[in-house]
Order: structure tokens, then sequence, then C-alpha cells
């Protein structure tokens, strides 16, 4: 149960004070009934309107989830494999991720039931940026960088411009790191530009999205993103 002049801001109606002024002016209604009292407590299937318009109950939230191998980034799995949403067994509302990340694949990814926002960093046009750290067989040289930096024809469309470098070469195991960001997401997308320049992906880890990493959290661990990081991704 919340009062109902929390549910009133929560849905960004007015202030609380504001929606405090509407209830006492009798806009509101509960119920289809008008309430005029301060102090009402509501409850999830209590329905409120202001001037005879329901108001959307569903508060927007926001996690950032460092995901660990072996978990599937859609909120349902029909071969009941785990999945990032199953991080939350305490959250009341439907969540789901922005966008995927492969199930070995580890690192920053988003869940919030902000669909607006959800379409706007999964559109094409809005370029989010994305870091990905993949440790690939083989020695990387800088002729790949190149390619990986130009765009590389891939199953049916061009990859565009990446930054790319070379972290580290091991000789020993015949193994590279490699630091690659793109603006794109389409399926595999890393694992497909790494594989074309002769370096299939061993491990994949998205350090960054946007400006957001994983710091602090060790995998598996999740925290709510603050207000400040919600309005520097919209
Ligand atoms: N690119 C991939 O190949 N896999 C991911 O999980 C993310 C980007």
């Amino acid at each position: 149960m919340e009062r109902l002049q929390k549910v009133m801001a929560h849905a960004g109606i007015a202030s609380r004070r504001g929606s405090e002024k509407l209830i006492k002016e009798g806009r509101v209604k509960v119920n289809g009934k008008v309430v005029t009292e301060m102090g009402v407590n509501v409850s999830k299937d209590d329905t409120v309107s202001v001037d005879d318009i329901p108001i959307s109950r569903e508060q927007k939230i926001y996690y950032l989830l460092n995901k660990p191998r072996g978990v599937i980034s859609s909120a349902h799995d029909p071969k009941g494999r785990k999945t990032v949403v199953d991080f939350f067994p305490e959250i009341e509302e439907r969540i789901y991720p922005v966008g995927r990340l492969d199930y070995d694949t580890t690192g920053v990814i988003l869940l919030t039931n902000d669909g607006e926002l959800t379409n706007q960093l999964t559109h094409p046009s809005f370029e989010v940026e994305k870091t990905y750290i993949a440790k690939v067989t083989g020695l990387v040289h800088k002729s790949a960088i190149k390619k990986l930096e130009e765009g590389l024809t891939l199953d049916g469309y061009k990859s565009r411009p990446a930054k790319a470098r070379i972290i580290e070469v091991n000789k020993r195991n015949n193994t590279s790191i490699v630091e690659l960001t793109i603006h794109e997401g389409k399926k595999h997308q890393v694992k497909n530009m790494l594989k074309k320049v002769g370096h299939p992906v061993e491990k994949l880890n998205r350090d960054k999205y946007a400006f957001l990493t994983t710091e602090g959290l060790q995998s598996g661990e999740w925290r709510e993103l603050k207000t400040f990081e919600v309005n520097k991704l919209k």
C-alpha cells in the first residue's frame, strides 16, 4: 500500500504537494470514487484517475547487472535455462533486458521496464557505444586491427567503422586480448568481426555500455542506476 499522493507523484502527475492540491480539488478518483481527504492508501490493484484519466501505476526502474557466463539474456527461456531476469527475484515489476548478450558473454547489461528508453538505446541511429574485451585465438597483428576499424563485410551487411586495439599478445598460448568498441548491436557481431579477421573469440566480456561499467560488481551482482545515470542515457 502507498499513499495516494506518492503514487501520483511517481507516475509523474505532479509533485506530492501538487498532487495533494489535485486531491483537495476533487479531481482524483480511486476506483471511480472521488477522494478528497488526505492520507488515503492505495494498493497496486486500485485504479487511480485524475480528471477521469487513469494514471499509469508502473514506476520506471533501471538496473545494471554484471552478467555471468551461462545465462540467457531474454526474459524467458523455453528451455528453462537461467535468464538475466532470474537475478531479480524480489522485483515485482516486469523488467526486461536492453539488447542482448550471448549465453557465454559476460559483463554489463541493463534491465528496465522503460520501453521508451529501451527502444531509444537499441535503435541503430542512437548509436550507444559498447566496448568489449575479447580473448581470441592467434596473435593479432596491426593489419587485423586496421580491418576491424575500417569495417568488414559480414553476413549480408558491412560493419561500421569501429575502434580497436591490441591489449595483449600471448605467444605461449597463441592467444591475444583485444578491445573493440562498436556502435551497432547485430547478433554475434563482435564474434563475427573477429572471426572474419582470422581470430575466433574464446571469451567475451562487455566492459562498457555507454559510460556504464561493472565497477564494484562481482559476476552475478547488480545495482540500481542512479537518477543522473538514467538522465545521462536519455
Ligand atoms: N557481440 C557478440 O558477438 N556477442 C555478444 O554477446 C555481444 C556482442
